[in-house]
């Protein structure tokens, strides 16, 4: 397996557990000693799609230890006060925030506990398919190790070097369209007592119309929030590059988030805006020689908060197949017919859902048919 990110971990704990031998190859440290890189998202929206399948593979408890539930959205108006607007009627019915980190951690403890073997800083380079040969670095001292493998299955997120190569093999019609908007990362952190600074138990969000911020909790007591604007226009990456640019927007736009975020003009300076993108691919794999799964196969926009849920959703597919077809190609197929209409429907609502909430949750109409909807 290429990947040791959230699907390859998850994927590693339920083929382990039915009896393969599984061989993780990751790219970065192990970041149970070296502390954890992501680059991205340091919190993510954990739905009840995503718990299905943690319960699948006996990691529900380890990760729900450290979630933080949500029960809906916390709504901050330019003026007045923030509103909650619950996602059901109950705690039934919530989503939960989850630290990637964490989430990352308590999967791959399992894997190794289930038996899975995985090596760290080995960056998949080149795959010669036809003679079963992949080449890995290790990016430390660029030594390179060779391997034989059977199969390849390719965990290894949106820049997927394993669906590179299958593509040169034979072409998988990919193809990215990225959005024209893209991210910053900035935190609220705890009080001095270490208790959150506004609601702990919702999903922030701050619309504006074009743009907007959302902050989601985590078990801390701090808040991950992400600035989402255009990368072109009045207010846009493009007029909005200085940290002292950055405070003087949410002193006009989110005047009651820049007292919460102290640190906000040097970590805007310090990261560059994340890209957003949609990535479709007419196959997900090459016969039974390898496979595409989560991101690598679907990456997606984040503002519906599921392509992680729809992530593991896949590793718990693609084991039920392998478990029943006779082969691998056989396995293959049938999870991508299986899982390919979903990813696209998915994908689809992930870019509708970024003007319903950047542009309509604040809406005197959208709420008022959201009560009817509810009652
Ligand atoms: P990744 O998590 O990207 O893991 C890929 C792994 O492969 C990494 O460990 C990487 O180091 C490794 N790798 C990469 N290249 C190689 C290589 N050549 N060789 C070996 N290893 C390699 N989803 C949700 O469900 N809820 C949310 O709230 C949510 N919020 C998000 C917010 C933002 C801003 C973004 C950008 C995404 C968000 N997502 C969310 C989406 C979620 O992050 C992804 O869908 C999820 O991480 C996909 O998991 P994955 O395992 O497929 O890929």
């Amino acid at each position: 397996m290429i990947g040791a990110g959230l699907a390859g971990s998850l994927l590693a704990i339920l083929l382990s557990q039915r009896g393969w031998q599984v061989t993780v190859h990751e790219r970065r440290g192990d970041p149970r000693i070296k502390g954890y890189e992501s680059g991205r998202s340091i919190n993510l929206a954990l739905a009840e799609r995503g718990r299905h399948a943690l319960r699948q593979a006996g990691a529900e408890e380890a990760v729900m230890a450290r979630a933080v539930m949500m029960r809906g959205r916390m709504v901050h108006p330019i003026q007045g006060q923030p509103q909650l607007q619950r996602y059901g009627r109950d705690d039934s019915e919530v989503i939960w925030s989850i630290h990637r980190a964490d989430l990352n951690i308590a999967l791959l403890d399992l894997a190794e506990q289930a038996g899975a073997r995985i090596h760290f800083y080995r960056r998949l380079h080149t795959v010669d398919f036809p003679a079963g040969y992949a080449r890995f670095i290790d990016d430390r001292d660029d030594s390179p190790h060779d391997i034989r493998f059977d199969t390849l299955i390719g965990a290894d997120g949106a820049g997927s070097a394993l669906r590179a190569a299958m593509d040169r093999a034979s072409p998988l019609g990919a193809r990215t369209e990225f959005l024209d908007h893209s991210y910053k990362e900035l935190e609220i952190p705890p009080t001095q007592a270490g208790g959150f600074r506004i609601e702990a138990n919702a999903l922030h969000i701050w619309p504006r119309g074009d743009y907007m911020c959302i902050a989601l909790p985590n078990a801390e007591g701090t808040f991950t929030v992400t600035l989402f604007l255009p990368n072109q226009g009045p207010t846009s990456f493009a007029t909005v590059a200085s940290g002292a640019q950055a405070r003087a927007l949410f002193e006009r736009d989110f005047p009651d988030a820049l007292p919460l975020i102290p640190d906000l003009v040097q970590d805007w300076e310090a990261h560059p805006p994340g890209l957003l993108g949609t990535l479709y691919l007419d196959r997900w794999h090459l016969g039974g020689r390898a496979v595409l799964l989560g991101d690598a196969a679907h990456a997606m926009v984040p503002f519906h908060g599921q392509g992680m849920n729809c992530a593991f959703e896949d590793c718990v597919a693609l084991a039920e197949q392998l478990d029943q077809a006779e082969s691998l190609a056989q396995a293959y197929a049938a999870f991508e017919a299986q899982r390919k209409p979903n990813a696209s429907a998915i994908q689809a609502m992930a870019l509708e859902n970024y003007i319903e909430m950047r542009d309509r949750v604040d809406d005197a109409d959208f709420l008022l048919q959201r009560q009817l909807e509810q009652a």
